[in-house]
């Protein structure tokens, strides 16, 4: 694996590459790997002939600094598994890498931005629209990998392709979790062995809503959910059923389209998040 640090440097490698008519793959991620980020570097590898990944924690999308401070750093792990997973690049940049001359961007993300994670982290997808422009402008991919556990970030980013105009194939797959449910996270590394255990009834409380929900009035059964996380001493920010391509937030279904069931919480200080996607007609977690 080649590792750059510079993003002239991997430009001008990635843009004679391409002239070579070998298409890019691109996973970006903050570090701190687990298997759920090389499951999208094997399916980076599957389709793209050339897979490049990049580790950077985009202080522009932290709302909260000491969430900042405290995200775990294991560069030297991680270069290790990604060796072992077969990637082709790393981009490791610098904070002046990526934001030479400081200006930052905002964009104009509408609804997506007003609710849930747009609502509870102020700012947060602006930051992730910045990190991303600029990592999409430097890598220049035919195709970007993202992960379903962070499922409004993948509408958010759809939307930039969107407002950028640029020709980028975005898969989304599905999320990789621990025996228990629990959704890999790089924030679980913060999380004590009983924290840890406790954890997985994030995905609990979704599979109580997936067990229960049918069309109608869904207030009950999201209620029934923000309960079980309280009882086990979750600070709740959000227990949501959308539409799983609008993202519109429901209180009434009527059985006919799919929907995501999303939720929120504080386990302590760590914020975890978690999803599941609902077809119609047949449980099914993939986006
Ligand atoms: P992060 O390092 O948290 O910014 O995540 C980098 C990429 O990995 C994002 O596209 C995430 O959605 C994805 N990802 C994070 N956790 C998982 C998981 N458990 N399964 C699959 N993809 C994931």
């Amino acid at each position: 694996m080649i590792i750059f640090k510079s993003a002239s440097t991997i430009k001008k490698y990635i843009i004679d590459k391409k002239n070579q008519g070998i298409t890019i793959g691109f996973v970006p991620t903050m570090g701190a790997l687990h298997e759920g980020h090389i499951s999208l570097v094997n399916d980076c590898k599957k389709r793209s002939a050339l897979a490049v990944a990049s580790i950077f924690v985009n202080p522009t999308q932290f709302n909260n600094s000491a969430d900042f401070d405290k995200y775990p750093i294991t560069i030297a792990q991680d270069i290790d598994m990604l060796e072992k997973s077969g990637c082709d690049i790393l981009f490791y940049p610098s904070h002046e890498e990526i934001y030479p001359d400081e200006i930052l961007k905002s964009y104009h993300l509408g609804y997506l931005e007003t609710i849930m994670e747009g609502k509870y982290r102020p700012g947060h997808f602006q930051g992730v629209c910045q990190v991303v422009e600029r990592l999409l402008e430097i890598v220049q991919p035919n195709d970007l990998y993202l992960g379903q556990k962070d499922y409004q970030q993948c509408l958010v980013i759809k939307e930039l392709v969107k407002i950028l105009k640029i020709d980028i194939q975005v898969h989304i797959n599905e999320t990789v979790r621990e025996k228990g449910g629990l959704a890999m996270s790089s924030r679980n590394k913060r999380l004590n062995m009983i924290e840890r255990t406790q954890a997985s009834k994030i995905y609990q409380a979704l599979y109580i809503i997936k067990m229960e929900l049918k069309p109608g009035n869904l207030m009950e059964i999201k209620n029934k959910a923000i309960h079980y996380l309280e009882e086990n001493k979750f600070k709740v920010d959000y227990v949501e059923v959308a539409d799983a391509v609008t993202l519109r937030l429901l209180d009434q279904w009527d059985g006919t389209f799919p929907v995501v069931i999303l939720t929120a919480a504080y386990l302590n200080e760590v914020r975890l998040i978690d999803n599941l996607v609902m077809k119609p007609g047949g449980f099914n977690s993939s986006l």
